[in-house]
């Protein structure tokens, strides 16, 4: 699986086409206490299947690999949190942005 360090997510979007499984999405509101401009995007755990197609598409290394526990029982793909408010992105319709 993947993060990301929400501090270090300057919100530019550049990773939301690298996810084949739209699992890159962003917040619908900025956390509070945000010191960005922009809201970050987040992992949403409950869509990502841990290709990694995304990694290396961040310019800050604001997204990182999670090791993934040995267990499977414990694996958040298993039961993921509960997926947190997103903006929608348009990815497929004309004007989208597609996959990178
Ligand atoms: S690891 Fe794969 S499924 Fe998960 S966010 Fe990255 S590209 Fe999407
Ligand atoms: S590419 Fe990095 S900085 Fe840009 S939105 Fe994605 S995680 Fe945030």
């Amino acid at each position: 699986m993947v993060a990301i360090i929400e501090s270090d997510c300057t919100g530019c979007d550049l990773c939301i086409p690298h996810c084949p499984f739209e699992a890159l999405l962003p917040l619908l509101e900025s956390p509070p206490n945000r010191t960005k401009a922009k809201r970050p995007v987040v992992v949403v755990e409950s869509q990502c299947v841990g290709c990694l197609s995304c990694i290396g598409s961040c310019p800050t290394q604001a997204l990182h690999e999670l090791i993934t526990p040995p267990s499977a029982a414990k694996s958040p793909l298993l039961n993921p949190p509960k997926p947190p408010q997103t903006e929608p992105v348009n990815r497929w319709k004309k004007g989208g942005l597609r996959w990178a």
